[in-house]
């Protein structure tokens, strides 16, 4: 590697996983430009590569030992070349990494992101092998509010780890103990990200809802949106993602006071039966979910409800899984993320026999699926000749010629400009910016819209 003196050493950082895993690369990007690192586009031009892992499912694990297979090539012509593995994965694999993968110089757990330029710089130059894994590691949350992928919209970590042990997951094990950020350096983080242009945070936490534990005095997820709330240049405030069991009516009534709190909920239900919530060490009933709902939905008459749902659970009979579609049904879920249960080694239920037949889950899976479709289209028509506001975010992703944005309720809309206005330099002009879009069409995935020539006339001059 280069030294750091002369040359800046080049990074590249390649994320696998959830939203708290880009984030920790956000953090881990910021920690190294602090000290000095540039980053590069591409792995073949790195002096550094680290793979940031997840490690909630076995085919997680397995993508990654593959692509650490072949980075060897790399490794061998360019032996001053580090690798290494963060995060998750790091954290559960920990020494077998190094013992199946002999070209990796480090193996960082989630709680030691903070510590990566000095692991590096102990690297640098001698090609040693570092592991560190330490489970009381300190968390660091701190990280450069300019570097960020999306200029106008952020994730902000609030709370880390999770205390709760449901049956399948092995994020307890890997993230360790929820652990709390101050309510202070949020507000801060939260004000300079307005202060370099961003609109929308969403806090993000494993548990999120159950956030202020262990901090003193009386801070709840609903007193810290009572904080943020009010900070100048945000306009949009989500949080994920919810657990049934702490859920309160006082964060529901902060959704639905607060006018920067957006009108949506990811709460995942999992299973509509008590039995395999039960065995899914869940901790509510499919009727207090339920419950949960209807306060929702009186509270906030706008919300709308994200949930996710694992089918062929060990012991899920066809009466459990019609429980689980009586409530997808009920609740018409706006997003709902869909997972066939597949056992994840070191967790609880990874001894039970996994006893539904794949045709049983894959059965199931469609039903589900094809329900959530129906559900979705149904909601979205519902919309068509209405206006609402969108943050736009950029070009659409399927049609070049359009923009898109979300809605407060997370929907994504296409909409078209004016006719004859000009493309050039419009997606960057308007990116960022609040609009109120007339929905004209729709499908399950889509809203579609027009932006009126007096809205865009006022846009753009
Ligand atoms: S609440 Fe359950 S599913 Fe969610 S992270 Fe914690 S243990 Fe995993």
């Amino acid at each position: 590697m280069k030294s750091m003196n002369t040359n800046q050493p080049k990074v590249f950082i390649k994320t696998y996983g959830c939203q708290m895993n880009k984030l920790d690369s956000e953090l881990s990007i910021g920690s190294l430009a602090k000290s000095g690192y540039a980053f590069a586009e591409e792995e073949k031009d790195a002096d550094v590569i680290l793979l940031n892992t997840c490690s909630v499912r076995d085919k997680a694990e397995h993508k990654v030992y593959s692509q650490l297979g072949s980075l060897r090539d790399q490794k061998e012509k360019n032996p001053e070349l580090i690798l290494g593995v963060l995060g998750c994965m790091a954290q559960n694999e920990g020494d077998r990494i190094f013992k199946r993968m002999p070209h990796v110089n480090l193996v960082c757990g989630t709680r030691m992101f903070s510590k990566l330029p000095e692991l590096l710089e102990e690297i640098n130059g001698t090609n040693k092998r570092i592991i560190a894994v330490d489970e009381d590691g300190e968390v660091s949350f701190d990280r450069l509010v300019t570097q960020r992928q999306n200029r106008y919209n952020a994730f902000v970590s609030v709370m880390r780890g999770c205390d709760n042990y449901c049956s399948y997951c092995i994020v307890p094990y890997v993230r360790g103990r929820e652990f709390s950020r101050p309510v202070t350096d949020i507000i801060d983080e939260v004000k300079r990200l307005a202060d370099d242009g961003c609109k929308e945070v969403t806090l993000l936490g494993q548990n999120v809802n159950s956030y202020g534990k262990g901090l003193n005095g009386e801070v709840t997820l609903a007193t810290l949106l009572r904080k943020l709330d009010p900070i100048e240049g945000i306009e949009r405030i989500r949080f994920v993602t919810s657990h049934p069991r702490d859920m309160t009516k006082e964060i529901i009534e902060a959704v639905g006071e607060l006018p920067g709190v957006c009108e949506y909920l990811h709460m995942p239900a999992q299973s509509g039966s008590d039995k395999i919530l039960e065995r899914m060490r869940r901790q509510y009933t499919s009727a207090h979910y339920r419950e949960l709902i209807e306060m929702a939905k009186s509270l906030v008459p706008d919300i709308k409800i994200a949930s996710d749902f694992i089918v062929g659970f060990p012991g899920e009979t066809e009466g459990d899984f019609e429980d689980t579609v009586k409530l997808l049904n009920d609740v018409r879920c706006q997003n709902s993320f869909i997972f066939k249960y597949s056992p994840r080694t070191g967790t609880a239920a990874a001894e039970f026999p996994d006893d539904v037949q794949e045709e049983t889950k894959k059965g199931r899976n469609h039903i589900l699926l094809d329900l959530h479709k129906k559900i979705s289209t149904e909601e979205n028509r519902k919309i068509v000749g209405k206006s609402v506001e969108v943050l736009v975010e950029g070009t659409s992703k399927s049609d070049a010629g359009r923009l898109s944005g979300r809605t407060r309720q997370n929907q994504i809309v296409a909409f078209d400009l004016p006719e004859g206005s000009n493309q050039a330099g419009i997606s960057s002009l308007m990116s960022g910016k609040l609009v109120n879009i007339d929905i004209v069409d729709s499908t399950d995935l889509t809203l579609f819209g027009d932006l009126s020539e007096i809205a865009f006339d006022k846009m753009t001059h």
